[in-house]
């Protein structure tokens, strides 16, 4: 590759990268769980969540790794503020959104600021960092710190190893609403399709599964939902052995769709399609 080339290379690549924060926080303190560390880095407003954060590290830590060890330790920052938070993820506008996880940083919305008569309870607390920590168990397992973003791991597979790992199915849809949307009719139904295709059934921007940022921002229950329900689904049909060979096919320098197929023995589209088919055919009123 030419020197030109590879610079590049390089600046493409670092304009797609997650960037680095620009200040770190005054606080940093090592918390030891058995023999994985994990950093916290915090202002000392919030020296106090901090200890809670430490607390709950002990329950949430073994959890994630239920997948694989943390290579990497992690750096938990606290972010004092919801508006610092979406500063150093680089999304605005999603006010329910209280952490995000890189490979090997969580940044978390201080629990301090979460709400402002009552924060989370300790297990609030546990749940919401065993789901970070999953993430980046995930991560590292199957990537390292430059590959992990460009594994074209779908949402529904992150998110709900994340949610499934962290025992949060009872804040999820149930599966009569995935069945409700998928469902419904579709826009512009009125007269149906027509032979000449004037008239025909326009398909409303997004799916939960399949193209699920259209709906991220503003219907992240029903996009977490389907991604829950689908992860339990492969698990329950394919066994937790399957899921950890996806990751280590991952980590083995394959791609997901490629890691997918070898480990599982179907496409993930084929897969989906699966998913479909049993929430569809299901009778879930009597649930
Ligand atoms: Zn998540």
């Amino acid at each position: 590759m030419s020197p030109r080339a590879a610079a590049a290379l390089f600046c493409a690549l670092a304009a797609c990268a997650p960037r680095v924060r620009e200040a770190e926080p005054a606080r940093v303190e090592l918390v030891a769980v058995g023999e994985t560390a994990v950093r916290l880095a915090y202002e000392p407003r919030d020296a106090g969540s901090a200890r809670r954060v430490a607390a709950a590290l002990a329950k949430a830590v073994p959890v994630a790794e239920r997948w694989g060890r943390l290579r990497v330790p992690v750096t938990i920052v606290l972010q004092p503020s919801h508006e610092a938070l979406e500063t150093a993820v680089h999304r605005q506008g999603y006010r329910w959104l209280r952490a995000w996880a890189r490979y090997d940083t969580i940044d978390l919305q201080s629990p301090r600021t979460w709400n402002r008569f009552f924060g989370p309870s300790d297990g609030d607390l546990e749940e919401l960092l065993a789901h970070e920590l999953t993430h980046c168990v995930m991560y590292q397992q199957a990537g390292s710190t430059w590959s992990w973003p460009w594994l074209e791991i779908p949402l529904w597979f992150r998110e709900g190893m994340a949610s499934v790992t962290a025992g949060q199915g009872y804040r999820r849809v149930r599966p009569e609403m995935l069945h409700a949307f998928w469902a419904r009719p579709l826009e512009g139904s009125g007269g149906g399709a027509s032979g000449d295709g004037r008239g025909a059934r326009q398909p409303p921007a997004g799916d939960p599964l399949a193209d699920p940022e259209p709906l991220y921002q503003a219907q992240s229950d029903l996009v977490y939902g389907a991604a829950h329900l689908a992860f339990q689904f492969l698990l329950d049909r394919y066994g937790a052995d399957r899921v950890r060979q996806v990751l280590a096919e991952m980590g083995e320098g394959h791609v997901f769709p490629a890691a997918f197929r070898h480990a599982i023995g179907i496409s993930a589209a084929e897969f989906e399609a699966e998913f479909r088919r049993y929430v569809a055919w299901q009778d879930w009123s009597g649930r």
